[in-house]
């Protein structure tokens, strides 16, 4: 109050003053930074909007309260009479929609931090280069398969989705990480063997995934050779691993109305051309025809797909230390 006593004192100084008297003052806005979802627009402010101003502090607890402070304020050293006006920070994004903005869980755990950016960064610059096309105008997914896997829908060069999430340990089952689970199976687990959370993490991150499922590695070299022996539990991880880059694979294709190129890269993308052969499998509805002759080539940039093949196929080894040194160079250099 002191403060805002203070401004209108120089507003109305007869020196510095741009004003007379506070009569001329006929209205005061007020920043705001968190109006929730409860505005979409500015408001004129009333008891009822200085109660869900309250509400939203949580949401901006070093905002609200200092607004709410200086509104109280001016309403003390001002009157009731001058009408105030609350201008919110948050309602220009109210237009967003919820598909885009929540995550199914509560507000404050929200954070989407993938792994691997760097790398289907890289694959999809480079698929846009062997296509001779934009990136602009491409609509790309990525399928980095090595220990750690993750699949990325990349629309017109913007990253639009990632399998990976809070955690690397979501979407596809891995070398020895578990991919998507219902969670009610970690209480089941945790309960039934007396499990802490810490052990059963340690399970679904390194007891898990393909190594888990098999019992015989983690290591795709080792489940081809057990399988190719007759190991049905080898066989089985490996067909729940293309299953899943599949089901993935064609989320995203629905999620960008569409696909022009399917990138595989890391360890298993670039070396396995049996494990890409099995999940090009699944592809048939997107018109994606393998040239067996492509396909059995390793270790280079190459279209795995024959020439009328409606998406196209890429083995792309990616390069993700190339991306860091080309980005601390334009920084530094
Ligand atoms: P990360 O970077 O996630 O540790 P990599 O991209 O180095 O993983 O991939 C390592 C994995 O690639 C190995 O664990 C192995 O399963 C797989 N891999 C490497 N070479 C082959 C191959 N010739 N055939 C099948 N899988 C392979």
């Amino acid at each position: 109050s002191e403060a805002i006593a203070a401004v209108i004192d120089k507003l109305t100084s007869a020196e510095y003053g741009v004003v007379t008297s506070m009569k001329e003052i006929d209205a005061v806005g007020h920043r705001v930074v968190h109006g929730g979802e409860k505005f979409a627009c500015s408001v004129k402010i009333d008891d009822a909007v200085m109660t869900a101003l309250e509400e939203c502090t949580p949401f901006a607890p070093l905002h609200n309260p200092a607004n709410i402070t200086g509104i109280n304020a001016c309403r003390a050293v001002m009157g009731d009479d001058v009408p105030m006006v609350a201008v919110f920070d948050t309602a220009f994004h109210q237009t967003m929609p919820g598909k885009a903005y929540m995550y199914a869980i509560p507000y404050e755990y929200y954070q989407n931090d993938g792994i691997r950016g760097t790398s289907h960064r890289y694959v999809s610059a480079r698929c846009a280069e062997l296509m001779g096309k934009p990136i602009e105008e491409l609509k790309l997914i990525s399928c980095h398969m090595g220990n750690g896997s993750s699949i990325c829908a990349i629309d017109g060069g913007k990253c639009v989705d990632t399998s990976m999430g809070f955690t690397p340990l979501v979407g596809l089952p891995m070398g020895t990480r578990c991919g998507d689970l219902d969670a009610g199976v970690i209480q089941f687990i945790m309960n039934k063997y007396g499990i802490s959370i810490d052990e059963m993490l340690n399970i679904l991150n390194k007891k898990s995934g393909v190594l888990g499922v098999s019992g015989v590695s983690s290591d795709f070299r080792d489940l081809d050779s057990a399988a190719a022996e007759g190991n049905d539990r080898a066989q089985l991880a490996l067909d729940m691993f293309h299953y899943w880059v599949a089901k993935v694979v064609g989320s995203y294709v629905a999620a960008m109305n569409g696909v022009d190129a399917i990138i595989f890269t890391a360890g298993v993308g670039e070396n396995s051309k049996s494990s890409r052969a099995a999940i090009a499998e699944y592809f048939g509805y997107l018109g994606v025809k393998i040239d067996p002759v492509a396909n059995s080539k390793r270790g280079e940039d190459i279209m795995i797909s024959t020439p009328d093949s409606k998406v196209k196929v890429f083995v792309i080894p990616t390069n993700e230390e190339l991306v860091i040194a080309r980005d601390t160079k334009a920084i530094c250099g």
